[in-house]
């Protein structure tokens, strides 16, 4: 089993890499952000709940989060492993997490962080929502936020994957090409050592 966080502030590039890595890797791709917006369009209870945070570019709250991720790895039990892009996004979330996958005997084998600037994800995240329809993408104010909160509550879990030896920074500012063969350059030194 092959089970990679992809980490990195909003606008890093996290989905448009996901989607290459589960193809070249055969993995199931985890994004909560689209899990979210897929209830929030479908009108469900979750969507409801989940709404009114993330349009604020605010966190939904972690015993949402955790219990929606344990249901879908719940789903998937012949996975060959997963890239989770967008959670873990707080401390207790990565607890949880390493608890989840513990009690199937998994871990995670690494935290790849794509690492941009500020200046160039305002750029990325204010074009994105010309064309995305996302809320949460239209103005700087709701922008601002969000990489405040990932600098707040997010970003202290590269510290706490440092601490297990599974943290590698990548330059998250190219092609998608070239940040690609970045991102698997790191996940085969990392799988070969
Ligand atoms: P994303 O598509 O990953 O940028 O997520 C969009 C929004 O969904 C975030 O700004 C949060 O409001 C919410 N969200 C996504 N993942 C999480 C998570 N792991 N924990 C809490 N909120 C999340």
């Amino acid at each position: 089993m092959l089970n990679i966080i992809l980490f990195g502030p909003p606008g890093a590039g996290k989905g448009t890499q996901s989607n290459l890595l589960i193809d070249k890797f055969n993995l199931v791709h985890l994004s909560t952000g689209d899990i979210f917006r897929y209830n929030i369009k479908n009108e469900t209870e979750l969507g409801k709940t989940a709404n009114s945070y993330i349009e604020n570019g605010n966190l939904v709250p972690d015993e949402v989060t955790i219990g929606m991720v344990k249901d879908f790895l719940e789903r998937h039990p012949d996975a060959n492993g997963f890239i989770f892009d967008g959670f873990p996004r707080t401390i207790a979330q990565g607890e949880a997490l390493d608890k989840m996958l513990a009690e199937k005997d998994h871990s995670i084998d690494l935290m790849l962080a794509l690492e941009v600037e500020d200046e160039e994800l305002i750029k990325r995240l204010l074009e994105r929502g010309k064309t995305s329809n996302r809320a949460d993408d239209q103005s700087e104010e709701t922008i601002q936020n969000r990489l405040n909160v990932y600098k707040k509550e997010t970003a202290p879990l590269a510290e706490y994957y440092s601490e297990q030896d599974k943290y590698m920074g990548v330059h998250g500012v190219g092609t998608i090409e070239e940040i690609f063969e970045r991102l698997c350059a790191a996940i085969k030194m990392k799988t070969s050592s």
